[in-house]
């Protein structure tokens, strides 16, 4: 596929795993320069090893560090590290971030405060670090990795919804502040097969079922309407043609990547 992104400065937050991984070998594989971060570093060296082993990885195109995207410091040590390795910065990707299971009952204030936090800071602190790299590029582009919770919210998620919530309002309101130097989307993401469902596979009551099994079984359980978990690299692709010339003329939207599971119209 050619996005047209060769030489494009791209920043993936949450880079070396899931969605975000696969985006960053999307980006390499389109001849884009790459700005990986996430917050543990052998997380962030198993990536790299990942990206060598595929055949995306080009040295001189890419840089993974650490950083935790709620911290200001760190995430202008993140925009800083873009300018003076690649000269500035014509896309970002806020990727970074996890769900957080709870009910209404078993969400403390503390629980609220830290989702409220991660889901949030995670779009602002970026944003704010790069917004005058991105201001100096002439194709700016925003992509908020949000989720389908935002629109469609379930009990046992409830402040990760309430959060992904405000966080579909933010893309709205950034889209229209920011234009029109630099597009805003999102895409909406639900039962994408990633670390975090790779974590739920591994801590499975029954540990003689098999991988293949517990997907499809995940899959048949959430009545996903395509029968099946989405692929990372099926959500990179989205956000390829999100940052894409071919999304020029698109703003402030959020594509629903879920194998149809949204109930809306
Ligand atoms: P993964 O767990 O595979 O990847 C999450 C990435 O984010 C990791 O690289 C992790 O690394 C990084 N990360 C988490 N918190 C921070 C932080 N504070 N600062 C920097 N990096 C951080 O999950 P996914 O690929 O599934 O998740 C990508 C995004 O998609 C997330 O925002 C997630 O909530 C969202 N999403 C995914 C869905 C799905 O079905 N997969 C559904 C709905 C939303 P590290 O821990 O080392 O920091």
């Amino acid at each position: 596929m050619d996005f047209q992104l060769r030489d494009r400065v791209a920043i993936v937050t949450g880079g070396s795993s899931g969605i975000g991984l696969a985006t960053v070998h999307l980006l390499l594989s389109e001849g884009a320069k790459v700005v990986s971060c996430a917050r543990d570093p052998k997380k962030i060296e198993d990536s790299i090893q990942w990206l060598k082993d595929s055949g995306a990885f080009v040295e001189e195109r890419f840089v993974a560090t650490v950083c935790d995207v709620t911290d200001e410091a760190q995430t202008n040590a993140l925009a800083e590290t873009a300018r003076a390795r690649f000269g500035g910065a014509d896309i970002l990707i806020n990727n970074a971030g996890q769900g957080r299971y709870s009910t209404f009952e078993t969400t403390s204030d503390d629980d609220w405060d830290a989702e409220m936090r991660l889901k949030l800071y995670s779009v602002i602190r970026p944003t704010r670090a790069f917004l005058p790299l991105l201001r100096q590029s002439d194709a700016a582009a925003i992509i908020v990795v949000n989720a389908l919770l935002a629109r469609q919210p379930v009990a046992h998620m409830v402040c990760t919804s309430a959060a992904r919530a405000s966080v579909h309002n933010l893309v709205k309101s950034m889209s229209v502040e920011f234009a029109p130097t630099v597009r805003v989307n999102a895409i909406l993401v639900d039962s994408v097969n990633s670390g975090q469902w790779e974590r739920r596979f591994a801590d499975r009551p029954d540990k003689q079922q098999s991988r293949s099994d517990w997907f499809a079984a995940l899959a048949h359980s959430r009545q996903i309407p395509l029968a099946r978990m989405g692929l990372p690299r099926e959500a990179a692709a989205a956000i390829g043609f999100l940052a894409s010339p071919a999304a020029a003329f698109i703003t402030g939207a959020s594509l629903e990547v879920s194998g149809g599971m949204s109930k809306a119209a």
